[in-house]
């Protein structure tokens, strides 16, 4: 399989609100689309998203390195997918973004030729898995803004069959924090509620936290304390704390996990393709995770499309347990790039909505021209 010509979309859509985290406030989604066409005439597609507080990229930064492995990528032959990552790792260095967003559209043109959905050929490799339909995946929605709107909106998303919640915290005191987790929990009561501080808390404030009476009804707490830190915090913090303790920007693929395997310093983490560089890598990471008895949360970045959102459920139908649910972020744009959005089915996504060979997942290229991000164009490769 070779690449004959690839299109990069730097793209910028508006969210329907902006979503506050502890260190930014993200008003429209940053991604990169990537259109490759092989000798067949058929197109793949890829996307990516910037996260500069959790992979270092921005738009310009993920452009240059998506433009820059496609161009040496042409010509080159892509017929196995064992050999993706060596190639990729042969091209350039670290980048983990650039090379997910290279390996979707590949993988879509690969799953397409063979006729087969994302999910399908995924499924194939984890030899634990039976051959039964993929149980839906649940979907977890972000709750923010003020206590009465985030009771509002978690009642009418419950009303929709929403029963997993991600609750951002870290901007406002720890007491008020408290209170509105508590708030919440007897709400969403049963449900799987978290919280997520996005590096927010210094330990003591996270020991009180995990401690509180407030957040005993929390299902996980997601990275509380900053990467950056020392081991002996998150050991320190998961032997103290009374909630599982999740993980997210303080993991980016196998060798930090396998670290915080070996200091028992976590209970479950965070999935994002745009850490993972890809859907393979972070199928092996799904597998570490579950052979460690470790719960899995899948998230695309806030906020991608569903492009990136179908290839995401893909790994989730794939890894066959997805405890900690899936923040599937096309949900929060104002405008999606194809016809037929990935949405949510009583607050899941379900396999039969990806049925069709490939991501299953194909952008309309006049929406696609419609958010090309202010002073960019369409680069052609
Ligand atoms: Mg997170």
């Amino acid at each position: 399989m070779k690449i004959q010509r690839a299109e990069i979309y730097p793209l910028s859509i508006p969210l329907i609100e902006p979503i506050k985290m502890s260190r930014e406030i993200i008003a429209d989604a940053k991604t990169v689309l990537l259109c490759l066409t092989d000798e067949q005439g058929r197109q793949g597609w890829g996307e990516a998203s910037v996260a500069p507080l959790m992979t270092g990229e921005t738009l310009d930064s993920l452009v240059g390195s998506i433009k820059y492995l496609v161009e040496k990528s042409l010509g080159l032959d892509w017929g196995n997918p064992d050999n993706f990552s060596d190639i990729f790792n042969r091209i350039l260095y670290s980048n983990a973004s650039a090379k997910a967003c290279l390996e979707m559209a590949l993988l879509d043109l690969y799953t397409q030729s063979a006729s087969v959905p994302l999910w399908r050929y995924l499924r194939g490799e984890n030899t634990v898995l039976d051959e039964a339909i993929p149980t839906p995946i649940p979907l977890l929605r972000m709750l923010g803004g003020s206590l009465e709107k985030e009771l509002s909106d978690a009642r009418a998303m419950r009303e929709l069959g929403f029963r997993h919640w991600k609750i951002k915290i870290g901007l406002l005191p720890l007491e008020q924090d408290l209170h509105r987790v508590k708030v919440l929990c007897e709400l969403l009561d049963g449900d799987t509620v978290s919280v997520d501080a996005n590096c927010a808390l210094n330990l003591a404030d996270a020991i009180r936290f995990c401690e509180s009476e407030e957040a005993a009804r929390l299902s996980f707490a997601e990275q509380l304390i900053p990467a950056d830190l020392p081991m002996g915090d998150f050991i320190k913090l998961k032997k103290r704390s009374a909630i599982p303790i999740g993980l997210d920007e303080s993991i980016h693929g196998i060798e930090e996990l396998e670290r915080f395997i070996e200091a028992d310093a976590f209970s479950g983490a965070s999935l994002k393709l745009i850490k993972t560089g890809g859907l393979i890598p972070a199928l092996e990471c799904a597998k570490l995770l579950k052979r460690n008895k470790l719960a899995l949360n899948l998230a695309c970045k806030v906020a991608e499309t569903s492009l990136s959102a179908a290839a995401m459920a893909s790994l989730g139908f794939a890894a066959g347990d997805v405890a900690w649910g899936f923040s599937m972020s096309n949900q929060y744009l104002q405008f999606d790039i194809c016809d037929e959005p990935l949405l949510a089915i009583n607050g899941h996504v379900e396999a039969a909505q990806l049925a069709h060979s490939g991501v299953g997942i194909t952008p309309n290229i006049n929406r696609v021209k419609e958010v090309i991000a202010k002073g960019y164009s369409t680069i052609q490769c």
